[in-house]
């Protein structure tokens, strides 16, 4: 049967990607950051995964504003790395599992979560920054991936309370997967940010603090925390956080926490990364 080993929930800043592509994680301000990282991939390093579900948003590079699902998870066997203006990142490509994702599609659905499921899905920086920083720059990912895409573009994004449930039903959905795999997942993006209007840069690390928190001992507190409150406390940005919530969703009440690191700033964002594991 597969089994969930732990739940990592991690910031996906643009800049964060191109500090790896640049070799500049070892220099300036980008050390303290790697370093932050480093027991989370060496977490990873022994526990060899087979597979992540990675918990993320499109930036326009897939999704465009025609057509937005709340929730989309990616069904194909590989997903190029997207063009986001200065031509994709040079990292693999990643691996599907399209037999997981479509277990993980029949099951959501079963469960009431009507997921779209989606044949091409081009991986952008909110899928490939979280591989870089957990994986480093291999050769090829040592796992496959299974992109799931949440909407926080678009108005009306899901609650936090919606997400949390997700990551129960996910839960639900590997406990009842047959094949003998490890499975990580991973809810990217935050923390608090705004990177528009008249609050541009906006950073809010007592909030940031509190969530890094909660999401361990009291999640279900986060849950009642409404999108619009994310926004004006985390910034406009910030709203991604809720993204955290379902893979703490699909931990189980208790976990104990393996690494925690915060930063901020970091490109405009509080920049932080959280590894738990059922207790
Ligand atoms: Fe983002």
């Amino acid at each position: 049967m597969a089994r969930l080993i732990a739940g990592i929930g991690v910031s996906h800043v643009p800049a964060i990607g191109a500090a790896v592509d640049n070799g500049r994680t070892g220099v300036g301000i980008w050390k303290p950051v790697f370093e932050g990282y480093e027991p989370a991939r060496r977490h990873l390093a022994e526990q060899e995964p087979d597979v992540a579900i990675v918990v993320y948003n499109d930036h326009g590079s897939a999704i465009s504003l025609d057509i937005v699902p709340t929730f989309a998870i990616g069904v194909a066997g590989s997903y190029p790395i997207a063009d986001e203006g200065g031509g994709p990142r040079p990292i693999p490509a990643v691996h599907g599992d399209p037999e997981l994702s479509w277990h993980l599609a029949d099951s959501l659905v079963a469960d009431e979560f009507d997921i779209t499921a989606c044949q091409k899905l081009p991986a952008d920086h909110g899928l490939t920054v979280p591989l870089s920083i957990l994986w480093g720059t291999p050769q090829q990912w040592p796992v496959r991936i299974v992109p799931l895409a949440v909407n926080v573009i678009h108005d009306p994004v899901p609650t936090a309370q919606r997400c949390f449930r997700l990551g129960q039903a996910i839960r639900r959905a590997i406990e009842s997967y047959e094949p003998d795999v490890k499975v990580v997942i991973v809810g990217t993006g935050g923390m608090s940010h705004q990177l528009q209007g008249e609050r541009a840069g906006h950073i809010n690390t007592e909030f940031d603090r509190m969530f890094l928190e909660q999401i361990r001992v009291d999640p279900v507190a986060l849950t009642r925390i409404s999108t619009r409150e994310y926004a004006e406390l985390a910034g406009s940005e910030g709203v991604e956080l809720i993204m955290w919530l379902i893979m703490r969703g699909a931990l189980r009440e208790d976990v104990e926490l393996v690494h925690e690191d915060y930063h901020a700033p970091v490109s405009m964002s509080g920049a932080g990364i959280v590894v738990l594991r059922d207790a």
